[in-house]
């Protein structure tokens, strides 16, 4: 059963209390509803929006780990691929990737073949010959290097935005409570034990105490200002804030198909692979100093992958007019001296996850669980469970077949091709619905079938119909055009969307959920202001020195 989402008061007291709600919170949410306690999920900005909504969009199966050794994290992130690619899978499909290596590459040949057949063996995963890709690859990459090519596969989430909001989904229909735009501004503590959490709605300003028995603190990159708000006398730091950046290229002539994983010129590590039609190229790695809130690309973050593309792909001409935006991430890796701003072996330490007990530093009852990566969300909230005593009622599927892909794709039209003849609705909008909506699609057909208003597309040339936005508002907890467009419905993510489109957007959704003219005005200028923050383009990038 799905419950509307009513924005009502807080509940006075609940036995755990979840901060944060990002993959991981939103995942322990989940994991805590099967074991009938009363949860209450709070999260400052929107679900998704941190961490979550800037990160590469790849589904690791942990491939770095074998360069570590960590054949334990190994194993738990196939596993956690696995369950994904089967549980989600109209979210997360297989992406055929390329290793290029040239002779300044850190692994030799043999070292390559190995450890791919090694990550095969152990995810169960076919060979993938690729040969296709590997034939464009030998002709557009940079020619005077020698290239070795070697196919492997891994998988993707284009959105994860919606998985969120689908494991948000699941937590709620369980009896979690859920409020975004809900900031915890104290963590009350007493005799040694937690005892609850002031919080303000961001949305009234109102502020509310919440008594809890349990405070687990899944706040991403914000770790350690919410420790900090429980006034801790012995806690010291556990989070790093890594930033990396990525920058979106329209595609070219010659751009791969699948992932490509090859160093830059400089030797660091480049991923590049098709995202929401663009080329994604990422990422960089530097500690992130200031405000995690506006996190964003510097000038030389996006010169260096402009140019580390350019270099790669000389036939394409890259330049800095084939960029359409970029963003940046802040990770949360645990807490160690560096001896440089630039470090090495981020990659390898990205999956690692922590649970931090607090009870010995005056807090028994508070949590903080960080890190890891959208495959190991599921198995960290599993953990943190464990820790808190709660057993896993969650039940492990059957192993998924990886080649399906196909399958999927042509169950997905045929689906679409029955709701356009019995409904009417245009079968690329029923398959942008089963794409973004799983296993509510129907519902939200059905709600569009007979509304006229309601099967409009929110803009003109993309598929997405206004059920999808209403939807979003009555039973995904979006409150605002960002939360919207961004993260339920998140066609402001295209490449086409422009100002105009935002107009367009606001005028089709308004009507539908009651909006006001003021309101609207309100909701287009702060969506403005959002998406110019996330989606950042310097405005003169050649005056700001990128040549490429
Ligand atoms: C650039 C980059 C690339 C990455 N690429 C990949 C990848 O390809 N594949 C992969 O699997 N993983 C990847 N990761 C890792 C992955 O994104 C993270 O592991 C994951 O998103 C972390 O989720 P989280 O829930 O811990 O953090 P977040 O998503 O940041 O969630 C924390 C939430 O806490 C909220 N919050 C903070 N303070 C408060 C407060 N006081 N009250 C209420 N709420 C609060 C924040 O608003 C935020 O939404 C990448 C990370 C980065 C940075």
């Amino acid at each position: 059963m799905r419950a509307f989402f009513v924005r009502g008061s807080l509940p006075e007291r609940v036995e755990i209390t979840i901060i944060g709600g990002g993959v991981n919170g939103v995942a322990l949410a989940r994991e805590c509803a099967q074991s009938h306690k009363s949860v209450l999920l709070l999260e400052k900005d929107d679900f998704g929006s941190g961490t979550t909504s800037r990160c590469s969009r790849i589904v690791q199966g942990g491939l770095r780990c074998l360069e570590s050794g960590e054949i334990g994290m190994l194993r738990e992130s196939l596993r956690g691929r696995e369950a994904l690619l089967r549980e989600q899978s109209h979210l997360v499909h297989p992406l055929d990737f390329i290793i290029a290596t040239d002779a300044r590459s850190r692994y030799s040949t043999l070292e390559t073949r190995t450890a791919l057949w090694l990550y095969r063996r152990l995810g169960r995963v076919p060979r993938t010959s690729a040969e296709g890709e590997i034939e464009s690859l030998r002709r557009s990459l940079d020619v005077s290097q020698r290239w070795a090519l070697y196919p492997f596969q891994e998988a993707q989430c284009e959105f994860p935005e919606r998985l969120v909001a689908d494991w948000l989904l699941d937590a709620c229909a369980t009896g979690v409570i859920a409020r975004n735009h809900a900031e915890v501004r104290a963590i009350q503590t007493s005799e040694g034990r937690v005892q609850g959490v002031l919080v303000r709605d961001g949305i009234t300003g109102e502020d509310s105490y919440v008594a809890t028995e349990w405070v687990i603190n899944a706040a991403g990159p914000w770790t350690d200002v919410v420790r900090e708000m429980a006034d801790l006398a012995t806690s010291s730091r556990l989070v790093s804030g890594v930033r990396s950046s990525h920058l979106m290229l329209r595609r070219f002539s010659g751009a791969p198909t699948g992932g490509l994983l090859v160093h830059s010129p400089d030797g660091r590590p480049l991923t590049l692979f098709p995202w929401n039609g663009m080329l994604q190229v990422g990422s960089t790695g530097v500690l992130h100093r200031g405000d995690l809130s506006l996190a964003e690309p510097t000038v030389e973050e996006i010169a260096y992958l402009l140019g580390s593309a350019a270099s790669l792909f000389p036939k394409a001409r890259i330049t800095a007019d084939d960029m359409v935006f970029s963003y940046a991430g802040v990770r949360p890796l645990a807490y160690r001296k560096r001896k440089s701003e630039l470090e090495p072996d981020l990659d390898v330490a990205a999956s690692r996850y922590v649970v931090h007990n607090h009870a010995d530093e005056g807090a028994l009852g508070m949590l903080s669980m960080f890190g890891g990566t959208l495959t190991t969300a599921a198995s960290l909230a599993r953990k943190t469970a464990l820790i808190m005593g709660l057993q896993s009622r969650r039940q492990a599927g059957a192993p998924v077949d990886t080649e399906d892909k196909s399958k999927m794709e042509s169950t997905l039209q045929q689906w679409a091709s029955t709701v356009h003849l019995a409904t009417g609705i245009p079968q690329a909008s029923a398959e942008a619905v089963a794409r973004w909506h799983g296993r509510y699609a129907m519902s939200v057909i059905q709600a569009a079938r007979h509304d006229p208003v309601l099967r409009t597309v929110i803009v003109d040339g993309q598929p997405q119909i206004v059920a999808q936005a209403v939807e979003a508002v009555v039973y995904e907890h979006a409150v605002t055009l960002g939360d919207i467009l961004l993260r339920r419905v998140p066609i402001a993510l295209s490449q086409e969307w422009n100002e105009y489109r935002t107009a367009q957007a606001a005028a089709r959704i308004a009507p539908a959920l009651g909006w006001n003219e003021h309101r609207t005005g309100k909701e287009i200028e702060a969506f403005e202001k959002e998406r110019s923050q996330f989606l950042f383009k310097p405005k003169d990038l050649r005056r700001a020195g990128v040549a490429a």
